[in-house]
């Protein structure tokens, strides 16, 4: 089994390679479609690929991604037991707002990584992550102000599965803004408690 899920996500890499769908394919060096755990209980959903992500194509490596680790680690997990992606797989040029027929195009694709994975919780990164998360799971309260619902744990159902989501904010958005830092590791320090309970408890926490 775990054989079948490494190679959906292979073919899901493999699509996103060489997708077209939108037209960050011209303007991208490398495709970020993701990296970690295939059983992963936890995944992480940011909201696009940025300079050192686009060199590298891996997800949050550069200071942002040092600062994700950090906060990983306050929650008690490390980086290769977690799944981290983006809601867009290619950089939009000088780190631009996705576009919303950019993020239409792209979900599919994240849809296809949550369904394989079958992770217990999201958390999201960032407002374009918590917009389509929570937004596809049905949280009717929620009207796009990612400051009213981060640190909150929601229950939703995403692709056939009953899962949590915590939005909280995008790490880059704590390197220069302490109020924001703090934020960021308060909702980190509650994810693991979440986290620990799911283990234990499952989803009904
Ligand atoms: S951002 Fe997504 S939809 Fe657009 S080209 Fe890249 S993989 Fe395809």
């Amino acid at each position: 089994m775990e054989n079948e899920r490494v190679r959906i996500l292979e073919e899901v890499a493999r699509e996103v390679a060489s997708c077209r769908k939108c037209r960050l394919w011209s303007s991208r060096m490398k495709p970020v479609p993701g990296q970690g755990d295939v059983y992963a209980d936890v995944m992480l959903v940011g909201e696009a690929p940025g300079y050192n992500e686009d060199v590298e194509g891996r997800p949050f490596v550069g200071a942002a991604g040092k600062f994700l680790d950090k906060l990983l680690e306050m929650a008690g997990f490390r980086r290769d037991e977690v799944f981290i992606t983006n809601i867009l797989k290619c950089r939009p040029p000088g780190n631009r707002d996705p576009l919303p027929d950019e993020v239409d195009a792209c979900t599919p694709y994240l849809d296809k990584q949550v369904a394989v994975i079958k992770p217990k919780l999201i958390v999201c990164l960032g407002r374009y992550s918590t917009n389509y998360i929570l937004l596809k799971g049905g949280v009717k309260t929620y009207r796009g102000r990612i400051s009213t619902v981060r640190g909150q744990v929601f229950k939703i159902n995403f692709e056939d599965l009953s899962l949590l989501v915590v939005p909280t904010y995008h790490p880059a958005a704590g390197l220069y803004n302490p109020k924001l830092k703090n934020m960021l590791i308060n909702d980190f320090i509650l994810i693991g408690k979440v986290v620990r309970g799911i283990r234990e408890r499952g989803v009904d926490v």
